[in-house]
């Protein structure tokens, strides 16, 4: 264990249990993980649960940040590396759950989730944590050959925790869906740890279990010009979660190309700002808000229908706001948003 910490020093745990404690009976911890500051709170639980809670949290995230790495070498690179030859590989029960997850939400999405694109999405230059990437596209025909070899996570093949692919272009990104994933674990660790109210938050996208007390826990929504755009209280266990294009993108002069990339064109999705999603777990909740950037302003209401989800944000790049109707009952919008109920 200790090389693994020595080599991941980007991994960086500040324990801040008292010191951070905004209020009695509130209890933080913060972890760096997967490039993203990620912190827990939990409410009204035991001292000793709590530390041992934190500890744990502390290992896990460490070993899913060494064993899903897109490009750092790792599990998921030597996966990757296996299909490439056409060689089976033994994976990590976390990883072929993901697998199975992603498989799910790339059939009911239209193909529009692909955690398959990992060639296409390193050619973009998006695998790195350095962002803005500066530069010019990639060339037009290198898309293009990419895009024809057709990667997708259906064509991976699982026998236990074996994995292989009968197609040697699928490289597995799982950028869209671990950080989901990653806090849907969290929340297990806590709950094992007999701690029933508690939030688990990554930079807005998060997991909220139990209350703050006598009262829902509150949370604020980000906005993709900046700052927030609404709040919501969140239910007994409920995931809410943004997929942004304003953060990450590849700038060359006035142009901006987003990481969120259509797999069937390979290019970067343009229209939409953000989209939001509440649902109870967070693997869907990050996955389905990648899928439905990537099915727009015109296709989303049928692909949030068909991934079984009914509460929605989604915001243009103008920065109007299109939402469900139960997702206009949860919202409390900031002033001066212009919103539009989508019927669905
Ligand atoms: P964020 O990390 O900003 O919340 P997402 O959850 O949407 O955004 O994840 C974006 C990441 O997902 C990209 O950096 C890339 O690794 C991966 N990705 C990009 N396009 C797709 C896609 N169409 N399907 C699945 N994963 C994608
Ligand atoms: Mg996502």
């Amino acid at each position: 264990m200790t090389h693994v910490k020595l080599k991941n020093l980007t991994l960086l745990l500040v324990l801040c249990l008292a010191a951070c404690a905004k209020q009695p009976g509130e209890k933080k911890a913060e972890f760096f993980v997967f490039g993203t500051l990620l912190e827990v709170t939990v409410w009204a639980a035991d001292e000793s649960s709590t530390n041992e809670a934190f500890s744990d949290l502390q290992n896990a995230f460490q070993e899913m940040h060494r064993d899903w790495h897109a490009w750092e070498p790792g599990l998921l690179t030597e996966i990757n590396r296996g299909f490439a030859t056409g060689l089976p590989v033994l994976a990590s029960p976390s990883i072929v759950e993901m697998t199975r997850q992603s498989q799910q939400v790339e059939k009911q999405s239209g193909g529009r989730f692909n955690p398959a694109i990992g060639a296409l999405i390193g050619l973009w230059g998006f695998h790195t944590s350095e962002y803005p990437v500066q530069g010019p596209p990639p060339r037009r025909s290198r898309i293009e050959e990419l895009v024809h070899l057709n990667p997708s996570s259906l064509e991976i093949q699982i026998d236990g925790q074996e994995m292989s692919s009968l197609n040697p272009a699928v490289q597995l990104d799982f950028g869209g869906i671990a950080k989901g994933y990653a806090i849907d674990q969290a929340i297990s660790i806590l709950r094992a740890h007999g701690i029933d109210n508690a939030i688990v938050n990554a930079g807005g996208d998060l997991r909220a279990i139990g209350s703050h007390g006598d009262r829902p826990w509150r949370i604020a929504v980000r906005d993709p010009a900046g700052g927030i755009i609404g709040t919501l209280q969140t239910g007994p266990d409920e995931a809410v979660f943004t997929s942004g294009n304003y953060e990450r993108f590849r700038q060359d002069n006035e142009s901006r190309y987003p990481h969120i990339l259509d797999p069937r064109s390979g290019w970067p999705v343009q229209d939409v700002a953000s989209v939001t999603v509440i649902t109870q777990e967070g693997w869907l909740a990050d996955s389905a808000a990648t899928a439905l950037t990537v099915a727009g302003l015109d296709d989303w209401p049928e692909v949030a229908r068909s991934l079984g989800l009914d509460q929605v944000l989604i915001v243009d790049e103008y920065g109007k706001a299109y939402l469900t109707e139960k997702m206009d009952a949860r919202l409390t919008f900031v002033e001066g948003v212009t919103k539009e109920i989508v019927v669905f």
